[in-house]
């Protein structure tokens, strides 16, 4: 842990998880910020983020059943209870960290704090929170995971609060991190958990990665990815956690691995998304994926297609099916076949809307 700021974070969040409260609590504000250094991976983010306050968002304050007393919860770590503003907002305050409860406003504007009995606090009433709501995923700090706001849904809710400000200087700052995280959405090729599968190269015994520093963490992460390569099939593997084979061992021992396995099928990537499927490498190309790229099957140009290197020439494929597709000329493997991934009609929906602009413009000629 880097700093008496982070520890004091991790023992509120590990109360607070004890005793059942994170189900009920999204954390909004800047802290959100600092977690989206590890969902887009890039450590040096708002690298000039001073934050001492620690907001939670009760997410559904009725939801709540059980009776704990929040500041009783922190006293001893040094919290002391203070209240904000002429409304008398609940604070609880430590020279390191903040902490500040809200609820979500309905209907017409109310400011005035917003009890919750049966957590000793009140709460600050706070506007558009349905919007930065829609999709909260959870992101760890440390070891726990927290429920934080999506990053679209967090810059929406700059965008709309950011009128509402009374000072310029606040109101241009929310601008520029909305679309600071916007633009990073846009340039974001994937989700950095292997959610395809935790069967990945990330987490072999064979990766050398593994063999060396167990797990990626958070200060090391490109470490982790320089170094990993698999030593059974001696290939570079550029996506750890995006890449699979059937010779995948568990990483927890990897001395007790047996380096002479012979290694079984393919290698294969994540695909282009349509649920978690994966698609062959080219022997030890990878494919790239989400990719411009103009489809060799059918001629199709798209800005995320797939694109691979073979006999030094680069192909590009608009779907996984037609990259499946020409896959099989070259290589075998009966059980992967091209109608189990989607057709580029459906991936691009084109049937119903060309039929029908056709006819219109018939008719109109
Ligand atoms: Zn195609």
């Amino acid at each position: 842990m880097q700093n008496p700021q982070s520890e004091l974070c991790c023992e509120v969040l590990r109360r607070l998880q004890a005793h059942g409260m994170l189900n009920h609590l999204t954390l909004i504000g800047s802290w959100c910020l600092l977690l989206y250094r590890q969902y887009f991976e890039r450590d040096e983010l708002f690298s000039g983020l001073r934050t001492r306050d620690m907001d939670f968002l009760v997410t559904i304050p009725l939801a709540i059943r059980q009776k704990i007393d929040v500041p009783a919860l922190f006293k001893d770590l040094g919290f002391l209870i203070d209240y904000k503003g002429t409304e008398g907002y609940m604070q609880l305050i430590h020279p390191e960290v903040m902490l500040e409860f809200l609820v979500p406003q309905h209907g017409r504007e109310d400011n005035r704090p917003y009890d919750l009995p049966q957590l000793g606090l009140n709460a600050q009433p706070l506007r558009y929170m349905d919007v930065a709501l829609m999709k909260p995923i959870a992101l760890k700090f440390e070891d726990i995971a927290v429920g934080v706001l999506h990053p679209a849904c967090f810059a929406f809710h700059k965008l709309l609060v950011a009128p509402r400000r009374k000072e310029e200087f606040k109101r241009k700052r929310d601008v520029e991190i909305a679309v600071e995280l916007l633009a990073l959405l846009l340039n974001r090729k994937k989700p950095i958990m292997p959610n395809g599968g935790p069967d990945c190269c990330g987490n072999c015994s064979h990766n050398r990665a593994v063999q060396e520093m167990a797990h990626p963490h958070p200060e090391q992460r490109e470490l982790f990815w320089k170094l990993s390569f698999c030593t059974l099939r001696d290939v570079a593997v550029p996506n750890p956690f995006w890449t699979y084979c059937r010779n995948f061992v568990y990483g927890k021992r990897p001395e007790e691995r047996n380096p002479q396995e012979i290694p079984r099928g393919w290698i294969t990537a994540s695909g282009l998304y349509e649920g978690y499927v994966r698609i062959p490498w080219n022997d030890k190309n990878e494919p790239a994926v989400s990719v411009p790229a103009t489809c060799c099957i059918c001629g199709r140009v798209t800005p995320e297609g797939i694109t691979v290197m073979h006999n030094g020439e680069q192909l590009g494929f608009c779907t996984n099916r037609h990259y499946v597709r020409w896959w099989k000329t070259l290589h075998r493997y009966n059980k992967l076949r091209e109608c189990m991934f989607e057709t580029p009609e459906q991936r691009y929906q084109e049937k119903p809307q060309v039929n029908s602009d056709a006819r219109t413009m018939g008719a109109g000629m």
